[in-house]
C-alpha cells in the first residue's frame, strides 16, 4: 500500500513539475510539496545517489554549495543539486525526484543539497549524507533558526552517526557539533590573524559546554569565530586539518595547508566569510577523492557562480550589488563591514534591507537591527548612506544611535526610484546592499545606473 501511494505521490509530483516548466516557473519546490503531502516518508523510498553530499550552518550554505556543484561538474560529475530551489524538506524532495526515473532510481552519481538547519529532523530521518559540511552555527532571524543552542540540538539529534563532517573549527558552536559523528575533518583560516579583538559586536559563544568556565579569545576576527580557550579547563578550539596559511590580496589568491601537502588557489572573492567556505569546500572535495589540482582547475576556469555577488564597471563609476540576509544580524553585519574594506574613498551605499515580504502576513520585530553592528557604515570613507524601502527610518534610528553623522544619511521610503538618489558624479564607487526580497529592485537599479553609464547592465 505504502508503496502504492509513493508511486502516485511520484506521478503527481513529475505531472506537476512538467505543467510548471510549460507555465514559464520554477520546478525546484512545489513538485518536493506535492510528493510530500501524498506520501510524507517519499523521500525514504527513493534511491540515494551513490555519493550524498550534504550542506548546513547559518551562513555560506549556497555559496558553499555552489562551489561543490561547481568544482564537482567541472570534474565530469553529473551532480544533483538544490543550489537554486529551496534548501528545506520540499526543497530536498524536489531535487532528489526531478533527478530520478518513476520508479525511484537516481540518475547521477553525487547529490550536493543544501540542507537548513531546522529541516534537519525531517530530512536526515531518510537520508544519510556521506559528507556534510557545517560552516557555521550563528543567530539567525528570530522567525527562522534563531537560537544557536537550539539548532545545535537539532543537528546532533537528526545526523546520523557513520556521516562524516567537515566542521569549522574556528567557530566553537561548530567544534562540539554533532558528537556521535566520530570521523571529523576541521578546518579554519590563520592567515591575516587579528591583532585587537573586535569592539560592540555580539558573541555567540562566552561558556565553556565542558565546565562552565568563561571561554577567553586568544583572538577573533569577528563575532565568535576566532580561536578560544577555557578558563577553567583545558578545552580549547580544536586544531585545524585543512588551513588557509596565506591570503594574497595583490596577486589574488589563496593557500591551504594540509597534513598531506598544501596548495594555492585563484582567490575569486576576497571576503574573508568566503575564504571560510572555500577552505571547507576544499577540504571536503580532497575526502571525496578529488586532486589538489583537479580543484584548482576549477577555480581558474572561473566558472564558479557567484549568484549573492555582482560588480558593473561603468568607466567613471563602479557599482556592487551584495546579498546581504535581512533578519540576519551577523550576515548583514558582515556585508557592511566588507563594504568598509572595499576600495574607494568616497562611497555611496544603497541600503535596501526589509521585512515587506513578512508584513504581507505578519510583522516581524525589528530587534534584530540592535544585534547589527553598524559601525562600519560609520568609516569616513563612506559619503553617503541611503536606506531605501518601508523600514528606512528604523535603520535611521540605528545608525544614529552607532553615532553615524545624520548628514550622510538619506532617506527614502520607496525603492524604485532610489538609484537617482545617488550623483555619480560625485560617488564613483557605489554599493547595493540587498535582500532576497529586493533581488529585482537591486537588479532594477543596477541597470539605471548602467544606463547612465552607457554601459551594458
Ligand atoms: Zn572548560
Amino acid at each position: 500500500m505504502s508503496k502504492l501511494r509513493f508511486y502516485m505521490a511520484m506521478t503527481a509530483a513529475k505531472l506537476s513539475a512538467v505543467a510548471l516548466r510549460l507555465l514559464g516557473r520554477n520546478a525546484t519546490y512545489l513538485p518536493g510539496l506535492i510528493a510530500l503531502k501524498n506520501c510524507k516518508d517519499f523521500i525514504g523510498f527513493l534511491q540515494k545517489p551513490e555519493t550524498l553530499i550534504c550542506v548546513t550552518g547559518t551562513n555560506g550554505k549556497t555559496t558553499t554549495s555552489n562551489l561543490l556543484n561547481t568544482v564537482l561538474t567541472h570534474n565530469g560529475y553529473k551532480v544533483t543539486n538544490n543550489s537554486f530551489g529551496s534548501n528545506v524538506q520540499a526543497g530536498v524532495a524536489a531535487a532528489l525526484l526531478l533527478n530520478s526515473t518513476f520508479t525511484g532510481k537516481h540518475k547521477n552519481k553525487v547529490a550536493v543539497l543544501e540542507v537548513d538547519e531546522r529541516s534537519s529532523l525531517l530530512v536526515y530521518k531518510y537520508i544519510t549524507p556521506d559528507y556534510l559540511i557545517c560552516n557555521n552555527i550563528m543567530r539567525d532571524s528570530l522567525k527562522r533558526n534563531a537560537h544557536t543552542e537550539f539548532i545545535s540540538y537539532v543537528i546532533n539529534t537528526a545526523v546520523p552517526a557513520q556521516t562524516k563532517v567537515f566542521l569549522n573549527a574556528d567557530d566553537l558552536n561548530c567544534a562540539d557539533l554533532m558528537p556521535q559523528c566520530k570521523n571529523r575533518t576541521y578546518f579554519g583560516v590563520e592567515a591575516e590573524r587579528p591583532e585587537e579583538l573586535p569592539k560592540g559586536q555580539i558573541r555567540d559563544v562566552c561558556y565553556c559546554p565542558v565546565c562552565g568556565g568563561r571561554f577567553a579569545p586568544d583572538y577573533l576576527r569577528f563575532n565568535h569565530i576566532g580561536r578560544w580557550h577555557c578558563t577553567k579547563c583545558d578545552n580549547k578550539s580544536p586544531d585545524r586539518d585543512y588551513c588557509v596559511t596565506a591570503i594574497d590580496r595583490v596577486n589574488h589568491t589563496f593557500t591551504v595547508t594540509a597534513e598531506n601537502g598544501e596548495h594555492t588557489f585563484r582567490l575569486i572573492n576576497d571576503n574573508i566569510v568566503n575564504v571560510y567556505n572555500f577552505c571547507g569546500a576544499i577540504s571536503l572535495l580532497r575526502a571525496f577523492g578529488l586532486t589538489w589540482e583537479q580543484i584548482s582547475s576549477a577555480f581558474d576556469a572561473g566558472k564558479l557562480v557567484q549568484t549573492r555577488y555582482d560588480t558593473l564597471d561603468a568607466g567613471n563609476f563602479k557599482v556592487t550589488m551584495i546579498l546581504t540576509k535581512g533578519q540576519n544580524p551577523i550576515a548583514t553585519s558582515r556585508v557592511m563591514n566588507y563594504v568598509s574594506t572595499c576600495e574607494g574613498d568616497n562611497k555611496c551605499v544603497l541600503f535596501l534591507v526589509d521585512d515587506v515580504e513578512d508584513n504581507i502576513n505578519n510583522s516581524e520585530s525589528t530587534c534584530w537591527l540592535y544585534d547589527c553592528d553598524y559601525t562600519p557604515m560609520a568609516d569616513e570613507k563612506i559619503g553617503r548612506l541611503i536606506f531605501a524601502g518601508p523600514r528606512c527610518k528604523d535603520h535611521y534610528l540605528r545608525a544614529l544611535m552607532t553615532g553615524i553623522p545624520k548628514e550622510k544619511i538619506v532617506l527614502h521610503e520607496t525603492t524604485a526610484d532610489a538609484a537617482s538618489l545617488v550623483d555619480t558624479d560625485t560617488y564613483h564607487d557605489i554599493f547595493i546592499l540587498y535582500d532576497n526580497y529586493r533581488l529585482d529592485e537591486a537588479v532594477a537599479m543596477k541597470k539605471q545606473f548602467a544606463a547612465r553609464g552607457e554601459v551594458k547592465a
